[in-house]
């Protein structure tokens, strides 16, 4: 739903912010994004540490997730993902 007004605000800016790269930072690692989406928040991670070790971290928790037998993650994924980012707020 709103996602398109929401990709549209960020191609206006050229730019994210912050909340922008961890909201959309289960689709991140998820490999869930445009190609435009995934060079935008390369480009912020590399100039914000505190989203790069924000991403980190997740990426450990899906890494962890990924020992699981199953192919798909479990349903629970996001939650914990979206847990996560409440916690660091
Ligand atoms: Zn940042």
């Amino acid at each position: 739903m709103g996602i398109k007004r929401w990709m549209r605000k960020i191609f206006r800016r050229g730019e994210i912010d912050c909340p922008q790269v961890r909201g959309m930072s289960s689709d991140f690692l998820e490999d869930d994004l445009r190609p435009s989406s995934r060079t935008m928040i390369n480009a912020h991670l590399r100039i914000c540490p505190s989203c790069a070790a924000f991403i980190k971290s997740l990426a450990s928790t899906i890494t962890l997730l990924g020992r699981l037998p199953k192919s798909k993650p479990p349903p629970t994924l996001k939650r914990t993902i979206r847990d996560l980012i409440e916690n660091r707020k």
